[in-house]
């Protein structure tokens, strides 16, 4: 879908548009897990180095493995620079297992290696997980506490009390960095929509337009069609507002955005770049489509005003066929001050009316009612 209007049509909307939280970040996992597997293998190698720390015989060795094998992962993941959603999964309850293999090696686990140990694996499913693969890391958690502390406590009324309260400590400082996780990303997401959107109208704004434009052009060029830019600008809206006010001329926008949003084709995109100058871009097959969707355009507007106070719109409309080579934000640009030529020749001629840009882009004709500036005598 895309973008015109937020509030009732998707169109010309990014792949992250109001509403979407961002997508999986590959690069962000592999180096998060990355740090965090490289810092518990360093960690953990220390122990390797100190007396009486280790089991000794085989279980000695099985740590070493342990260790080894965390810092090739990590080591691979750094390589590689890029984990999946299933690989992260995996990797956050590899950190889960290594707790008990750590556990088990070690001469007193209560001693010297505490539940804590899990903060690791926790906070990297609070920050790369979605919510059941989260869920799944908070069971594994639950029972890597009890499997590792059982052997450290005689009664069960202990090993439940401890096992349930680091468990417990664990799981909620997860569920806190997630929720935390979440919020910042849908804020980051409502402002990302706020810089693009126009307050009044709900419509896209010049800066999104300018964004979109390298899409458009690839977009036309490869259907091998033409972009077509229809500008319209209200006819007489200054008057409107003098005569009933600037509530009345902001409602009036408003209705000229949602009907404009409601014409054009989930396709193109609809901007308001001026304050009560709008655009509309899309690709088109020929003229007499894109003169189709300009009179559909201006007709809406004048149904914007049915029972309020009457407006009209002047309309430009222009084409282009983008060619290799060109820089598509200057050239969306050219078409625009195309259709805007057309539109003052529109307004020129009568006004509520379409104009077709000639092909060759022409000065902007004085306005219609605008004093022409007065020549110098002499
Ligand atoms: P023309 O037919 O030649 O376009 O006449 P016009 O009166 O529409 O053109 P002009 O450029 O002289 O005036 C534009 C008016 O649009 C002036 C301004 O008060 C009004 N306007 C611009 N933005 C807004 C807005 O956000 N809300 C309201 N209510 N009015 C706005
Ligand atoms: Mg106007
Ligand atoms: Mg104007």
């Amino acid at each position: 879908m895309t973008g015109r209007h937020a509030t009732t049509v998707d169109v010309g909307r990014p792949p992250t548009g109001p509403g979407a939280l961002r997508g999986w970040d590959g690069r962000v996992a592999a180096f998060t897990l990355a740090a965090l597997l490289l810092l518990v293998a360093l960690m953990g190698s220390v122990n390797l180095l100190l007396d009486g720390v280790l089991r000794d015989g085989g279980l000695r060795w099985a740590y070493a493995a342990t260790m080894v094998l965390l810092f090739l992962l990590g080591a691979q993941l750094v390589v590689r620079g890029r984990a999946g959603r299933a690989q992260t999964l995996a990797m956050v309850l590899l950190g889960d297992l290594t707790y008990l293999v750590i556990v088990l090696c070690i001469e007193e686990p209560l001693r010297y290696a505490t539940p804590l140990m899990l903060l690791f694996p926790a906070l990297a499913a609070a920050c790369l997980l979605d919510v059941r693969p989260l869920c799944v890391h908070l069971a594994v958690t639950t029972a890597v506490c009890f499997a590792a502390l059982a052997p450290s406590y005689d009664s069960n009324a202990g090993l439940v009390v401890q096992a349930g309260m680091s468990a417990g400590m664990l799981n909620a400082a997860a569920i806190g960095v997630f929720v935390l996780r979440r919020r910042v990303e849908r804020l980051l997401v409502a402002t990302e929509d706020l810089s693009r959107l126009d307050p009044l109208t709900g419509l896209y704004d010049r800066r999104y337009l300018v964004e979109q434009a390298p899409r458009l052009w690839r977009q036309t060029r490869r259907e091998g069609s033409h972009l077509s830019a229809v500008v319209l600008d209200l006819d007489h809206f200054k008057r409107l507002n003098d005569q009933f006010g600037h509530a009345a001329g902001d409602s009036v926008l408003g209705a000229v955005a949602r009907a404009l949003s409601a014409a054009v084709r989930p396709t193109d995109v609809l901007a308001r770049t001026g304050g009560e100058e709008l655009v509309a871009l899309g690709s088109v097959a020929d003229l007499t489509e894109a003169r189709k969707l300009a009179e559909r355009l201006r007709a809406a507007v004048a149904t914007a005003g049915d029972r309020r106070p009457w407006v009209t719109a002047s309309v430009g409309l222009a084409l282009a066929r983008p060619v290799d080579g060109e820089e598509p934000a200057a050239a969306l640009w050219r078409l625009i001050d195309r259709a805007d030529a057309a539109m003052y020749e529109a307004k020129r001629t009568g006004r509520d009316r379409v104009v077709v840009a000639a092909d060759i882009p022409r000065a902007r004709p004085p306005r219609p009612e605008e004093p022409t500036p007065a020549q110098p005598h002499g």
